[in-house]
């Protein structure tokens, strides 16, 4: 069975085909600058990569795009073929604790959720609705980002605002990477612990571009970093993490701004790119530290250190940890941030790493960073939020999903 996982993202549309139960990549790619003349489109199938450059004015022409090169390229034969579409949702709020079938009241409610998401939401639903035209018989189905923190308890979730107003507005920690921290930590539980999931305890770090900390244990999401919206937590690319709220207040009084106007600042111009003045990007960030310049340093040292917080704090939640696993843009591929962030932990915690091996891991590699003697283990493992919607939607089809 062919099972499409879809990203629609508001100006990109990614896509990867996967032959289930086998999860075998068929072909992957995407559309992105839709809305643009010079839009790009990519597919990458039998170790090819195609690319043009072509106006894609929204997204229903991106799917047309997919559908006809899928057609084009053989990749498959009849449409029909395709029996679901998943799509990655950002926000699921209060109504999703799974994955479900996408249908018209599933679009409602996401639709009820932008103003907690008003980036993504909208591309959803234009991404669900562009697919359903083309592929009218395949089902759609929905993967929430929120939908596997929906196991933290009440201590973990509330904020301590007035309750009224939590309940009133639906404020409390949402969390978000949460497909990729669920395939974080059921794939460290087959590939380090047996497949056996009770008693393990993981701290799960998703760093890449946003960044976000997960505490599990037996499977489950006990914690998470990001809060109300993925502006919370850990410092990120160009995002602040968590502050003292009453930095609002005060910036918007010094600077004469709009609330607006300063959340835009915590949004778009802190983190990584706020503290260095360089970028958001640790590539340019490690070659501007390694050439001396003070705030490159200082960003990455900052950065480092509020993981390492949430790390202590999740340790701490936990009652100790069995494995610590580092993923996405920058956890998998930057051996001198993954150095300044073992480095801050390894004394409290008992780690033993072999920077050595650290060095050579990135570009998609897994690997167990720690020696045998570390108190916890520290694995890099490669993050595949794809084969997670993939994999929902096609237990929802055959009627599987837990
Ligand atoms: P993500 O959001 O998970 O795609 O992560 C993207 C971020 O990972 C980039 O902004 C960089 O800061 C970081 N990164 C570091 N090294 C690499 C690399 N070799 N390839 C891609 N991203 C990298």
């Amino acid at each position: 069975m062919k099972v499409m996982a879809v990203n629609a993202g508001s100006s990109s549309l990614k896509y990867k085909l996967f032959e289930m139960p086998e999860e075998k990549v068929l072909c992957a790619g995407n559309a992105d600058r839709i809305g643009h003349e010079d839009a790009i489109f990519k597919i990458s199938h039998d170790g090819k990569k195609e690319e043009k450059v072509l106006p894609i004015m929204d997204h229903a022409t991106g799917v047309r795009l997919i559908i006809d090169a899928l057609m084009e390229k053989g990749i498959v034969k009849d449409l029909s073929e395709i029996e679901v579409v998943s799509h990655r949702v950002v926000q699921g709020g209060k109504y999703f604790s799974h994955s479900v079938v996408f249908d018209e009241d599933t679009a409602k409610k996401i639709d009820s959720l932008t103003p907690l998401d008003p980036l993504h939401a909208p591309a959803h639903l234009i991404g669900y609705r562009a697919f359903r035209k083309e592929l009218p018989d395949a089902l759609e189905t929905a993967v929430f980002d929120t939908a596997y923190h929906q196991s933290m308890e009440e201590e973990d979730y509330l904020f301590p605002i007035p309750l009224e107003l939590s309940k009133m507005y639906d404020i409390r920690r949402y969390g978000a990477h949460g497909t990729s921290h669920h395939y974080l930590v059921d794939k460290a539980i087959k590939d380090y612990f047996g497949g056996k999931a009770l008693g393990v305890r993981i701290i799960s770090c998703h760093i890449g571009s946003g960044a976000s900390l997960t505490a599990a244990r037996d499977g489950k999401c006990v914690a998470t970093s990001m809060g109300l919206t993925p502006l919370g937590g850990v410092m990120m690319g160009t995002r602040t993490g968590d502050l003292d709220p009453s930095v609002m207040d005060y910036l918007a009084d010094c600077l004469q701004k709009s609330c607006s106007e300063i959340y835009d600042i915590f949004n778009r111009k802190s983190g990584l790119l706020g503290v260095s003045g360089i970028s958001n990007d640790t590539r340019d960030i490690e070659a501007a530290a390694l050439k001396g310049d003070e705030r490159a340093i200082l960003s990455a040292k900052l950065f480092a250190r509020r993981i390492a917080d949430y790390v202590g704090q999740y340790y701490v939640r936990l009652g100790g940890a069995d494995m610590i696993v580092l993923s996405a843009g920058i956890g998998e591929n930057s051996p001198y941030f993954r150095k300044l962030i073992l480095e801050d932990i390894q004394e409290a915690l008992g780690l033993d790493i072999d920077y050595g091996l650290n060095e050579t891991v990135f570009g998609g590699k897994q690997a167990l960073l720690s020696k045998e003697g570390s108190k916890i283990k520290v694995a890099v493992i490669p993050t595949d939020e794809e084969l997670m919607i993939a994999r929902d939607g096609y237990l929802i089809k055959t009627g599987g999903l837990r």
